[in-house]
């Protein structure tokens, strides 16, 4: 990362008093770099500042012992063809220079014990062959009615989020009648939603097995996140080629292009804001460094709880609306690696979403987790395989492959040892993930037998790694909750009570690379009162042709 063109340490880059930006970026997420990529390719010079130490915010890898892991990629739709909305997005922004592979015919295994459900690429195939493992009339027709439902509430989903880009005289006339029609899918909750349809919970549990992509159970998601995840993977999904830090790499490039950068080790303290206008920052060493626009892709708590000078956060009413939404869930990621090809090890593509054998209820079995952990199962194990879906992995990593596990963890289990270092924590804390990373690889070895005795590396990130590396302070997964409360709260938009500060990234949309992506858009088109999905689409399209 450190040779990467237009990524630099905030330590050893030399900026100077006479160092001038046109925006300042904070957080290096794919919604900030989005924000980046766009006004570079308006040949604006944009500075993006990153507390970690290296860039892409959850789009990052980490290596050690000579392997790599995503954090926060394993799949992505909307990128396997080249007419997809997501992937001429990613072609404006990286200037042609991200590519994906497909993941194939299936991409999600649903895993109840020995019970199997494919989900499968295409609208159609979906149905198909969840109607295979549902054969009941009753139950062809909920599957049928659930995916109009989920047509439907991304339909309205459009108007809904193209909203939050006007300004707010136009919004005060047009807002509340274009995320109307949205909010009757998305005020409810998935459960309320699909127990219309059905009373059988097996069917339920299959149809909202993807809950761990947005961390909440049925019973208290919002229909409107469950619809829109959904619908991201039904045409199949994607990964990176040459991994995730990819995404980072070429979008950096493109800032670089216009003369601006990526500082890594750079955390901002707090944005300074003279009389109601934001002007710069202040970093962590103490120094200042202004610009005429200051975006945060920090996260709306971090922004407005901690970034936001706190004279001001009262008067600006910020603490009232700050309480009307919670964080998400935290999550424990268990990263494995092998000394062995995925092919040697027979790793496929599919991710597995595995759950207890015959409980269906999701709620039921996260509730019953969360009252006693130890004595029960995990309630949701996500396995995926990434050495097996990036084509370049054995090139770059010959003879070895990984495995990524994640499961549900409360922040509270961890809260004890809140202030102590990276890799310094104490041995209980050690001993504690060791008992959890031996529970999730007995899961792992239950579905591939094949893995046990092979483990050349594994260890285990909790809700402080997130924490520390990603600066969620309640270690959360997702950003804010993705209950029916949050989508009616309209202050989740680019713009603030302070005027030149604006926000994005996940917190804007919803939490995945495609929402926080689109909230980049949203962000710039805000700013520049232009709607730029059409113009990158537009021009990513006329260089597809071409290139053709
Ligand atoms: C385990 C996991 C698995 C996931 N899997 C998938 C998946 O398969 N597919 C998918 O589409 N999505 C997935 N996601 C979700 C997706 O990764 C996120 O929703 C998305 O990347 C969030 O992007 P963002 O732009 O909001 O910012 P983030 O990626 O959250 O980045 C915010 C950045 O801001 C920085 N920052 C914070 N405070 C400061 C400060 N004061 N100064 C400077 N910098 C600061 C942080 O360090 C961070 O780098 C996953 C997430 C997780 C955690």
């Amino acid at each position: 990362m450190a040779q990467t063109r237009g990524i630099h340490s905030y330590k050893q880059h030399q900026l100077t008093e006479d160092d001038h930006f046109d925006a300042i970026v904070i957080g290096s997420g794919i919604g900030g770099m989005a924000c980046a990529a766009l006004l570079a390719r308006d040949g604006e010079k944009v500075l993006v500042l990153e507390k970690h130490y290296t860039a892409g915010g959850f789009t990052h890898v980490f290596k050690r012992n000579g392997y790599e892991w995503d954090v926060g990629i394993h799949y992505i739709g909307g990128v396997n063809h080249p007419k997809a909305m997501l992937y001429t997005l990613f072609h404006y922004l990286s200037q042609g220079k991200m590519q994906w592979e497909d993941m194939g015919p299936v991409y999600d295994k649903v895993l109840f014990g020995d019970e199997v459900f494919e989900f499968r690429k295409g609208p159609e195939n979906f149905a198909n062959t969840l109607k295979t493992y549902f054969p009941e009339a009753k139950d062809q027709r909920a599957i049928d009615q659930y995916l109009d439902l989920v047509q439907q509430a991304n339909k309205a989903s459009t108007n809904f989020f193209t909203e939050k880009a006007m300004p707010p005289a136009m919004s005060s006339v047009v807002g509340r009648k274009m995320r109307k029609p949205f909010l009757q899918f998305a005020s409810q909750t998935t459960r309320d939603v699909l127990e219309e349809l059905t009373s059988n919970e097996r069917l339920i549990g299959v149809l909202t097995a993807q809950f761990g992509d947005y961390g909440v159970t049925p019973g208290s998601s919002s229909f409107g996140i469950h619809a829109l995840v959904a619908n991201h993977y039904l045409h199949g999904a994607a990964f990176p080629v040459g991994g995730s830090a990819r995404i980072a790499e070429t979008i950096a490039e493109t800032i670089a292009d216009a003369d601006g950068m990526i500082l890594t080790n750079a955390g901002v303290e707090e944005i300074i804001v003279e009389g109601k206008k934001a002007v710069g920052v202040r970093m962590a060493d103490g120094r200042t460094l202004h610009a005429p626009l200051i975006i945060s892709s920090a996260g709306v708590l971090n922004t407005y709880k901690r970034l936001i000078p706190t004279s001001l956060q009262d008067s600006l009413k910020l603490p009232a609306k700050v309480q009307t939404v919670k964080p998400s869930v935290a999550h424990l990621g268990l990263y494995i690696g092998f000394k062995e090809t995925t092919v040697d090890l027979g790793l496929q593509k599919a991710n597995y979403w595995i759950y207890p054998a015959g409980k269906y209820n999701h709620d039921q079995n996260v509730a019953a987790y969360l009252a006693d952990p130890e004595n029960s199962e995990f309630p949701i194990v996500y396995v995926s395989f990434p050495s097996a879906k990036d084509p370049e992995w054995e090139a770059r990593y010959p003879g070895k492959s990984t495995v990524d596990i994640i499961t549900l963890a409360p922040y509270d289990w961890f809260e004890k040892w809140e202030g102590t270092k990276w890799k310094r924590r104490g041995e209980d804390y050690d001993a504690f993930k060791e008992a959890l990373s031996q529970k999730l690889l007995e899961v792992l070895y239950r579905y591939e037998p094949q893995l046990r005795g092979k483990v050349d590396h594994y260890e285990l990130s909790t809700p402080l790694s997130t924490k520390d590396f990603v600066n969620y302070e309640a270690g959360e997964i997702y950003g804010l909750e993705h209950d029916p409360n949050r989508f009616e709260q309209t202050f989740l938009r680019p713009q603030t009570p302070i005027k030149n500060l604006y926000l994005t990234g996940q917190d804007i949309v919803t939490a995945g690379i495609g929402g926080a992506l689109m909230a980049g858009f949203l962000t710039i088109s805000a700013i520049k009162k232009r709607d730029y999905v059409s113009k990158a689409r537009k021009a990513a399209l006329q260089a597809i042709n071409n290139d053709q």
